[in-house]
Parts: C-alpha cells; sequence; structure tokens
C-alpha cells in the first residue's frame, strides 16, 4: 500500500513537473517567437520608411537640381561676368528651393555668394566634381562661412560645351534630414544617414557618432566586431538587415536599409531595452509556471498582437499615403494588388504618366504643379467604380486598376479621363495591362505597362501591352549587349564607297560607310544605328570608323599610293556633346593624317531643333581644316536659311532626288538646288546615281561630285586600295 501510494505520488510529480516544465518551454518558446516577431516587424518598419524616404530623397534632390540646372542655364553672359547683377536671382531660386546659401563659383574657385561674401572654394569636393561637368549632392560638409554642417548640391554652368563655373545651392544638414523624415519614426531611437563607408551624411539624434559610423563602433569595444565585418559585408552586397552592437556602453540594435542614391544607407537605432519593454508583459509572465500566469501570457500576447497590428496600421496609413495628392500610393498598390484582383471580374493594370511634367514645373513652379496633380488625382478618383483604384506614384504617374468587359470599352473608358479638362498643357502616355491571372506580381505588371508605355510612339497616347512588344523589348536589349561585345572586339569596320569627278573615272574622294563585322556576316548600318543612336553608344562607333580610315589611310600612305579624301559621317548624337571634336583630332593626329584628307558628313535630320550648337559645332570642324558636308539633303525639313547660315563645304543631294530624274518637276527642284548651292558658294554631289540615264542629267546639270551603285557599291578596304 505504502509502496503503491510512493508510486503513485512519484507519478504525479512526474507528471507537475512535465506539464511545469512544458509550460515554461512554451512561455519562453512563445516569448521567443514573439520578440522574433517584433524585431522582423521593426526591420520591415525600417524598410516601409526607408521607402518612403527613398521617394522623398528623389523628390527633393529632383526638384533642387533642376531649380539650379535652369537658374545655370539662363544666366545671363552679363550676370556671369558680373556676379553681382545675379544676387537677386540667386536669392530668388535660394527662396524657392530652401537653400541657405547659394552662389556662383568660377574655374579658379573664388564664389560669389548671395549674401555677397566672397570666398574661395577651390579645395571643396563637390566643386571639383561639378567643374568635371557632374551634378553633385556632397555629404555633410562644415560651411566656409560660419562653420554650420550643411549638404551642398552643385551643378555646372556650360557655356559653348566648356563648364565655365559651378552653381552651389547649401541646405542646412537639419533641414535637409527633416525634409526628408516622416512625422512617426518614434519606434526608434535616431535614425542617420550615412555613405557606404559609414560616412555621417546627416544626423539628428541626442547622442550622435563622430564622423565615421564604422570607427565609432569599432572604437566601444571588441564585443561588436564579428557584427561590423557581416554588416561592413552587407553594405557591400547592398543587403537591408540589423546587427547587435555596444553603443556608448548600451546594447542596440543597428537596423539599416539601403537609399537610392549616391550609394547612402538609412540607419536605425534601437536599444534593446526598448524592445524588451515593449515586450515587457510577456517577461513578466514568463516567470511564473501557474495557470493564471498561462493566461497573463495568453492575454499579454493578445494585448502585444493587437498593439503591434494598431502600430502596423497606423504604420501602413503613412506608409500607403502619398504625400502630393494625399491620396493612395504606389506601395499601396504593391501591397492590395492581389486583393483588388482577386475580386470578381476582368481587371487592367494601367499606367497614366504625364510625360511633360518638367517643363509643366519650370512653367507653374513646384507648389502650383503639387496642386495641379493632386487635382488631377481627385478627378481620375471620381471617375472610378466600385473595386477599381488609382494611386500616384512619382512626379506625375498615375497607376489605375480598372474593372472591364471588353477591350473597347476599356479603351473608351481611357480616352474620358481625359486629363486636359484640367489642364490643356498636359501631355500623357498611357501603358495598359490586361491581368490574365490572379496570382501575378505587381512587379511583373509593371515591367509590362512600362513595356507598353515604351512601344508608344508619335502621336499615339495609348498601347495595350502584347507579347511581341516584349520580344521587341528583349530582342533590343539583346541586340544592344551584342554591339557593347562588338564595340569591344572592334568588329565594327569602315568600307568605302568612291565619288568620282565629271569624267565617271577618276576616284576624287569616298565616304566611309560602317559594317558590322558579326560571326561571319556582315550587318547593315540600318540594323543597329537607330538603336545605337537612342543609347549613346553610336559615338563610340562613329570613332572606330573614323580610326578605322585613319588606319588605312596612314597605310596606303606608307606604301605611296595616291591617296584620296574620305568623308566619315558623324551622328547627331555625337555632335551634341561637349569635347566631341577634339577626341576626333585627337584619333586623326595619332595617325598623322593630313587635314585635308578628311571630311565629315552631318545629316539634314540633325539639324533641326539643335541649329545654334550645330553651327559651332561646324564652324570649329572648319576652323581646325576640316571640309564639313551637308547630307541626305532634301529629307529633312530645313529652310534654305538655315543651311544658308551653316557654312557647309558641299551639299549632298540625298538619293530620293535622284531617283525621281525622268520627272520633270524632280528634275526643276535639282536644277533649282545646284543654283541655289553654287550661290551659297557650296560644292554639290549626288549619291545613289544607279542608271546612266540619272549621271548624264546630273552631268549636264552642273553637279561636280557622283557617287552610286552605278559606278561602286561600298567595298572593303582592300578592294578599295586596289581602285586607288
Ligand atoms: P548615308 O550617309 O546617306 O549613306 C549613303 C547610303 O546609301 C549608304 O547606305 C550607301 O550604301 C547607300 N547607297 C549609296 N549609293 C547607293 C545606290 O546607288 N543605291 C542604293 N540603293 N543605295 C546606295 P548604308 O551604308 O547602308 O548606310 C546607311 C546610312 O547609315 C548612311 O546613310 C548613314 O546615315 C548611316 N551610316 C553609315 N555609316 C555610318 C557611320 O559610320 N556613322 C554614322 N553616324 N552613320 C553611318
Ligand atoms: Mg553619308
Ligand atoms: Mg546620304
Amino acid at each position: 500500500m505504502r509502496k503503491f501510494k510512493g508510486k503513485n505520488s512519484k507519478v504525479n510529480f512526474i507528471w507537475i513537473f512535465i506539464i511545469w516544465f512544458s509550460v515554461i518551454l512554451s512561455i519562453l518558446l512563445l516569448n521567443n517567437f514573439i520578440i522574433n516577431e517584433n524585431k522582423k516587424n521593426l526591420l520591415n518598419t525600417i524598410k516601409t520608411i526607408t521607402d518612403e524616404i527613398n521617394v522623398r530623397l528623389n523628390k527633393e534632390i529632383n526638384t533642387k537640381f533642376t531649380n539650379l540646372e535652369v537658374t545655370a542655364k539662363y544666366l545671363s553672359e552679363e550676370e556671369l561676368a558680373n556676379p553681382e547683377k545675379a544676387i537677386q536671382e540667386l536669392n530668388r531660386v535660394a527662396e524657392k528651393s530652401n537653400f541657405n546659401k547659394i552662389a556662383i563659383t568660377y574655374p579658379d574657385g573664388v564664389s560669389y555668394l548671395n549674401t555677397g561674401q566672397v570666398i574661395n572654394l577651390g579645395h571643396r569636393e563637390y566643386f571639383q566634381k561639378s567643374m568635371r561637368g557632374e551634378n553633385y549632392i556632397s555629404s555633410l560638409v562644415e560651411s566656409a562661412v560660419d562653420s554650420s554642417a550643411v549638404n551642398v548640391y552643385s551643378v555646372p554652368i556650360i557655356r559653348n560645351d566648356k563648364v565655365v563655373g559651378v552653381l552651389w545651392g547649401s541646405v542646412l544638414t537639419e533641414d535637409f534630414y527633416k525634409s526628408l523624415l516622416m512625422e512617426n519614426i518614434y519606434y526608434l531611437d535616431a535614425i542617420y544617414f550615412v555613405d557606404n563607408l559609414g560616412n555621417t551624411i546627416s544626423q539628428l539624434a541626442t547622442t550622435p557618432f563622430d564622423k565615421n559610423f564604422f570607427d565609432f563602433i569599432e572604437e566601444t569595444g571588441k564585443i561588436n566586431e564579428k557584427n561590423l565585418k557581416a554588416m561592413e559585408k552587407d553594405f557591400i552586397n547592398a543587403q537591408d538587415s540589423y546587427k547587435l552592437f555596444t553603443y556608448r556602453n548600451e546594447e542596440v540594435y543597428i537596423y539599416y536599409s539601403k537609399l537610392n542614391y549616391n550609394d547612402w544607407w538609412l540607419l536605425g537605432k534601437i536599444s534593446t531595452e526598448k524592445i524588451k519593454n515593449m515586450n515587457s508583459s510577456v517577461f513578466i509572465t514568463s516567470s511564473g509556471i501557474s495557470v493564471a500566469l498561462i493566461l497573463c501570457s495568453s492575454l499579454s500576447f493578445i494585448i502585444l498582437i493587437s498593439k503591434n497590428k494598431k502600430t502596423n496600421d497606423l504604420f501602413k496609413l503613412i506608409a500607403f499615403t502619398d504625400d502630393i495628392t494625399e491620396g493612395k500610393n504606389d506601395f499601396f498598390l504593391k501591397n492590395n494588388l492581389d486583393k483588388i484582383i482577386n475580386k470578381k471580374g476582368n481587371f487592367a493594370f494601367i499606367s497614366l504618366e504625364i510625360i511633360n511634367i518638367k517643363p509643366i514645373i519650370n512653367l507653374l513652379g513646384f507648389k502650383n504643379t503639387q496642386f495641379l496633380l493632386k487635382e488631377a488625382y481627385n478627378y481620375i478618383a471620381e471617375s472610378l467604380n466600385k473595386d477599381e483604384v488609382v494611386v500616384h506614384s512619382y512626379l506625375g504617374e498615375y497607376k489605375l486598376v480598372l474593372k472591364y468587359n471588353d477591350e473597347a470599352e476599356l479603351i473608351k473608358r481611357i480616352e474620358t479621363i481625359n486629363l486636359n479638362e484640367i489642364n490643356k498643357n498636359i501631355d500623357v502616355k498611357i501603358g495598359i495591362y490586361l491581368i490574365d491571372r490572379a496570382d501575378i506580381k505587381f512587379e511583373e505588371v509593371f515591367s509590362y505597362v512600362n513595356i507598353a508605355k515604351e512601344s508608344i510612339t508619335d502621336h499615339l497616347k495609348y498601347a495595350i501591352y502584347t507579347e511581341e512588344m516584349h520580344k521587341k523589348e528583349y530582342d533590343k536589349i539583346k541586340l544592344e549587349e551584342e554591339i557593347k561585345q562588338g564595340i569591344a572586339n572592334k568588329e565594327f569596320k569602315a568600307y568605302f564607297q568612291p565619288k568620282y569627278g565629271k569624267d565617271g573615272k577618276m576616284i576624287i574622294g569616298a565616304e566611309a560607310l560602317v559594317r558590322w563585322h558579326k560571326c561571319g556576316s556582315i550587318i547593315s548600318p540600318y540594323v543597329f544605328i537607330p538603336v545605337c543612336e537612342v543609347n549613346g553608344l553610336i559615338k563610340e562607333i562613329d570613332e572606330l570608323v573614323l580610326e578605322d580610315v585613319c588606319q588605312n589611310l596612314r597605310l596606303w600612305i606608307n606604301q605611296n599610293k595616291k591617296v584620296v579624301p574620305i568623308s566619315v559621317n558623324l551622328s547627331r548624337n555625337y555632335l551634341d556633346k561637349i569635347n566631341c571634336i577634339n577626341r576626333l583630332v585627337k584619333i586623326i593626329n595619332q595617325y598623322d593624317i593630313p587635314k585635308e584628307l578628311i571630311e565629315f558628313e552631318v545629316t539634314e535630320s540633325s539639324l533641326v531643333g539643335n541649329e545654334k550648337k550645330l553651327k559651332e559645332t561646324i564652324d570649329t570642324l572648319r576652323d581646325k581644316g576640316f571640309k564639313v558636308l551637308l547630307d541626305d539633303f532634301g529629307v529633312g525639313y530645313s529652310s534654305i536659311r538655315t543651311i544658308s547660315e551653316m557654312n557647309f563645304d558641299t551639299l549632298k543631294i540625298d538619293k530620293s532626288f535622284v531617283d525621281g530624274i525622268g520627272e520633270e518637276r524632280w528634275e526643276n527642284i535639282i536644277n533649282y538646288t545646284i543654283a541655289l548651292s553654287k550661290k551659297l558658294d557650296m560644292n554639290i554631289i549626288a549619291e545613289g546615281i544607279e542608271t546612266e540615264e540619272q549621271y548624264q542629267f546630273l552631268i549636264n546639270s552642273s553637279c561636280d561630285v557622283f557617287q552610286g551603285y552605278y559606278f561602286n557599291k561600298p567595298i572593303n578596304s582592300d578592294e578599295f586600295s586596289k581602285l586607288l
């Protein structure tokens, strides 16, 4: 009996112990779970804040740079020569952009401030960067005037393709910081901005670390070394995360998240104490073993969850609100797209973008534009039906999710959303994607509407995404990659099409035409030049062709061949850029080619909208001793006045004119063109001559030089050298 009793009590004890142990364990696990959840939540919160700050940062920086750029562009010669005269204008810009100081700095570093002070700032990094032609925003620097901590925006002042000074405006670091912050960051003890080396950009905290975050943490104790290394590695890999550190004798979590600008990072600090306090009720419950404690801990768990929910809801409200229109923003759509499109019906995702937002800002000013964007948001929102959404993304882009029955009805509806009813200056472009599956991600639809928008040309306003557009975009990207590779491998070669004098026998020159030798086949410029003109690679191709021409000329000169001038085509992009001519001259000098052996062809279409700059470029080329030809004359819309002001040496009649020979109207036009060119002291070349009849007509019309398949197609350098 006793024995039995004893055994029974032992069993009871084991059961009680097991229950007690499980309760303790589950409380501890629960605690641990909640704490981890909280940490994750904090990281999410910081990410939400960073996303919002990124939007603000872009907005802030773009507006300031736009204001500086516009001012730099329109400073008159008189104001530049005499900066006191510019003070009123500078003050106006400072006020508009909230710069506490603004100044013009000349190449020698001497700076004229809107306050009337004159100081030398030649040593400042932002000045040096902008003298090299860059827009730059500095990290925290000490003001040379009053030692305050500032961030400086600087842009180059460019005249005749040369940087003649720098226009800069400074913002008190504190203001810069405040302009980026959201009102509700009370979760965190402090926020810092650092660059990817850990250097302070801007900060506001009661106990700020010194200049460099990593140095500071390193100094405060060995315990941080491992985490510090991991954090430095995350910075290199652009990976958001958080780490535990000792910070001024206090244990803190540092959360970090990358910003979009300048390799900058946002750091958020929160002490472990504070996190513990946030979970305090759970900690208390974990110390007990009774059912009461289980209830207590469950209760605190529920409270905590709901508290978390409340905080999350508040954050969501802030994070989902667009501060220009006070409506919803991108994050809202990103987080809710699945819920919206999972409802009954067909949905279309639409990006409606105001494409001329910059000119509108220049016209109305930033404040009025903000007002306009808000009005547009309300106008769109009013047109929506149940289950439909509009959000405002970055300056002037609205994203909509609309319900539809069929495509025609959807298009009709989109056409009724006419922002010109609000302001007649607004120009929009609309990309549409018809959502075809409910699990589609925001990023995916976003890229589809962008592809649809990209495909819009000329006067069309909207496009619906198709697979074909995607393929085109993909092919374009692939082609661009292959072109880059081709440039690196020097696969672009010059072919030569001879030009003949009146007798049709003597070669008096040639035009260099690019050919791409790609994997055994030869690709025509019509395939790759349009792409290269958009992405800027055309400059490198033009230089490769010029270099190939010079290399061949050098070879032929050394072989004592009777060389003739070669004309090289220059793209419009090339002519726009600073220092372009010096690069060309450098190549020509490198091969020691006499100037009269190189000529340049500029197409008529590149004159449009670019007259002033082009005239300067053409004059410079001629001053340096090169002849300049006007190519494809007759295809563009340039006026006779423009052409007469441009000082071309030669006018090249386009093939489309030559094709018209045989028809009286065209023959009259050719005769008229030739007479006009002679009056303007220009030589005449006709290109694209394919028949004897065309050649004879042109001889009789006093054309000077002849080029076309009738004589030769473009041929490679070996074949051409045999004709010399
Ligand atoms: P373009 O400068 O007007 O060159 C004349 C084009 O007409 C050349 O085409 C030439 O092969 C072609 N052509 C010449 N005679 C005849 C003819 O009798 N009949 C016919 N049907 N065609 C003739 P290509 O070589 O395909 O070049 C096309 C265009 O690409 C050039 O027009 C030029 O604008 C551009 N291009 C060519 N090479 C370069 C280059 O190195 N740089 C730049 N920027 N553009 C280039
Ligand atoms: Mg040409
Ligand atoms: Mg031509």
